[in-house]
């Protein structure tokens, strides 16, 4: 598998010169939050196989769902037909936001397409509703909203987007709320739509935004005829403690985007919510269609999956359980950072942490040093997998995790801080 890894295979990312021992770490089975190598060793998955999986892998209720679907169908075209898998979970998601606001979805295939839908729906809605000059767009530094073009033109991270910024379409990067006060008129008249993380940026070593944000920007988007899409990639379904981030506000946006955890993190699957003004806009015939459909949109599998990962919410009460699970991981970090003075922050939302690793005299490490892939390699020996954004550190299990093994996760982080640092 090794050899033939490194024969043919490009992976994200990863450099294959930057992997522990120059080998790939070859993942075979997963049990829970447990996941098995080739060689039979058993990790925490503490990065929920990239911020996907939610009720641990393997859960009989997800699998028995997708073996029922797949004995009937496992995909069919959603172009002009309908299935009932797609019809029954586009109906259960509405209902996640029970004032009715966002009452249609369009499914799509992972978080880049859920924001590139998003972004092309709304370039299309000013065309189509007599505000065709409003073509830029507002998002914020640093911020990461996936990869295919539309999604890279919006990224604030310029390792990843930079080369690309002249193929892209106008975007205006915001520092924080702040930024929207230093924009002038004639700049708001030409903005279409803010996008935004809610809550908790990932990719930007979870930076954490300031209570009550989300709901400041929304004002702003009703005074100056501006829409709202909120990227809920990583923090919809649970991960910040609320089904969706943006209801711990209550803020309704224009455009909801959300896809890894939708499944529980079984299969590729997204959906971007919009409000039933903006569907309309896209009706009365071919010149006003939104010309936008992937092969594998709708597919009954993963929405079997997705419906049976809802059902799972509601049998296992996961949210219910959360808040002492996002308590102790936070007191646990805590601890931690008293005991090892490089842990220069730790930020938490729900179950999102980010241990941010710094020299002791607060400086940060050089970026050549690798620090906090060098933990992570280093935690993976005893027992954990998990991934860095620069020097922070990411923990974001499986929401079913429990508190023993949230013990042994923050145990594991430890002896890898403490292997690489001391
Ligand atoms: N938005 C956010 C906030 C993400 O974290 C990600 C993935 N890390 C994406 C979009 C892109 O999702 P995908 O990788 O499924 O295309």
């Amino acid at each position: 598998w090794v050899a033939a890894d490194k024969a043919h295979c490009w992976h994200p990312f990863t450099r294959q010169d930057q992997w522990c021992d120059g080998d790939p770490l070859v993942l075979v089975e997963g049990d829970g939050v447990w996941l098995t190598d080739s060689e039979g060793r058993r990790y925490i998955d503490g990065n929920a196989s990239i911020w996907t999986n939610i009720h641990g892998h393997r859960h009989p209720v997800i699998n028995e769902a997708i073996v029922r679907q797949l004995e009937q169908v496992a995909h069919t075209s959603y172009l002009g037909f309908a299935n009932p898998r797609a019809s029954e979970l586009a109906g259960r998601l509405c209902g996640l936001f029970p004032s009715g606001e966002l009452s249609r979805v369009f499914f799509s295939d992972d978080g880049s397409t859920a924001v590139e839908c998003a972004i092309k729906m709304e370039i299309q809605f000013r065309m189509q509703t007599g505000a065709p000059e409003r073509t830029e767009f507002l998002a914020f530094d640093q911020c990461y909203h996936g990869d295919t073009m539309g999604a890279a033109s919006l990224g604030g991270v310029s390792s990843f987007f930079e080369r690309f910024r002249q193929f892209g379409f106008p975007v205006h990067h915001l520092q924080g709320i702040e930024g929207l006060e230093a924009l002038d008129e004639a700049q708001i008249a030409r903005t279409a739509a803010v996008v935004i993380e809610p809550l908790v940026q990932g990719v930007n070593q979870i930076h954490v935004w300031p209570n009550g944000m989300l709901r400041q920007l929304r004002e702003w988007c009703d005074r100056h005829g501006v829409h709202l899409i909120l990227d809920e990639v990583m923090t919809g379904f649970g991960r910040t403690g609320s089904m969706f981030a943006c209801q711990q506000e209550e803020v309704i946006p224009d455009f909801l985007c959300c896809a890894k955890g939708i499944t529980g993190g079984y299969m590729p699957l997204a959906a971007t919510l919009t409000r039933e003004a903006i569907y309309e806009a896209f009706l009365g015939g071919a010149e006003r269609a939104f010309y936008y459909g992937h092969s594998y949109t709708a597919n009954p599998l993963g929405c079997a999956a997705a419906l049976a990962s809802l059902d799972v919410f509601e049998q296992e009460q996961t949210l219910a359980q959360l808040p002492e699970k996002v308590r102790l991981l936070g007191d646990l970090l805590t601890e931690m950072q008293q005991r090892c003075s490089n842990i220069h922050a730790v930020r938490q939302c729900g179950m999102v942490a980010g241990v941010e690793l710094r020299q002791a005299s607060g400086e940060p490490f050089p970026y050549t040093r690798r620090v906090g892939a060098n933990i992570c390699e280093a935690a993976r020996e005893h027992g954990l997998l998990t991934r860095p954004v620069l020097d922070t550190v990411v923990l974001m299990p499986p929401l079913c995790i429990d508190s023993e093994e949230i013990k042994q996760m923050c145990l594991a982080l430890e002896a890898g801080i403490s292997d690489t640092l001391s």
